[in-house]
């Protein structure tokens, strides 16, 4: 294990980009800087130095950072993202997580937040990797059932960060391994969507609920054998959703 954890900073506004490189260099973290879209794609691609965070700008020269992390993630690079958004829209958020970010930060913020959200990110990635919690605590960690959660034919090995299904295994980003851990842990019960905007992605934003929607549907991919007609993860109309690790009939 690298005793130096290594942060990659792709930001065109060169003071702000100085200022974080400063700052995290400060902090202990070996730090890479791109400021064009497309170069920090190719970069993060050719996979030159192993990588452990990176704090992404969505607007870029090039090539915006939502279509990055889509194309990292399509390339099976799972490394944690921290997106930098100016825009603060929640469909923007949204669709940060949709393709594939693991946290946001709206700017102009604090530094001391970025380094605290940095850290979160990192942890949390320790904490599905280890199966246990990290030792720093800057906030209360729920409780943790097991590595895994076997139902249906299907394994959710929290660990690896991976689904296991019959002929296929899904690796789960983080936002999607801390929904699961989520309904897991509240299977039977009503989860909200402001719960899991609140306590699972800790998002403090009224929010469109049909782009969570748009995320469950994308879950019942891996969770359903039949996702047009989900009995595991249900629909609650108005509310929310339930997780039936047994499954149910058919929704109506
Ligand atoms: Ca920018």
């Amino acid at each position: 294990m690298s005793t130096q954890t290594s942060i990659v900073v792709v930001e065109d506004e060169e003071h702000l980009a100085q200022g974080l490189i400063f700052n995290l260099e400060a902090e202990g973290y070996r730090v890479h800087h791109e400021a064009d879209g497309e170069a920090a794609l190719q970069w993060l691609l050719a996979g030159t130095e192993p990588v452990d965070a990176i704090i992404l700008d969505v607007m870029l020269p090039s090539r915006d950072g939502f279509s990055i992390v889509q194309e990292l993630r399509a390339a099976q690079n799972y490394v944690p993202v921290l997106m930098l958004t100016a825009r603060g829209r929640p469909e923007d958020i949204l669709q940060g997580f949709d393709a594939g970010v693991d946290d946001y930060l709206n700017k102009p913020f604090d530094l001391s937040i970025l380094l605290a959200r940095l850290k979160g990110l990192l942890r949390r990635m320790h904490w599905h990797r280890a199966g246990t919690p990290a030792e720093e605590k800057l906030e209360p960690e729920p409780q943790i059932p097991s590595d895994s959660f076997t139902f249906a034919n299907r394994t959710i090995d929290f660990a690896a960060l991976e689904l296991r299904a019959p002929g296929k295994t899904i690796h789960l980003t983080l936002m999607e391994a801390d929904l699961l851990r989520h309904l897991v842990q509240h299977a039977g019960r009503i989860v909200s969507r402001k719960e899991i905007l609140e306590q699972v992605w800790r998002v403090h934003e009224d929010t469109d609920t049909r782009a969570i929607d748009n995320f469950i549907v994308r879950l019942r991919r891996y969770l359903e054998d039949n996702p047009s007609q989900p009995v595991h993860l249900l629909t609650v109309r108005g509310v929310g959703y339930r997780f039936l690790p047994d499954g149910a009939g058919p929704q109506s």
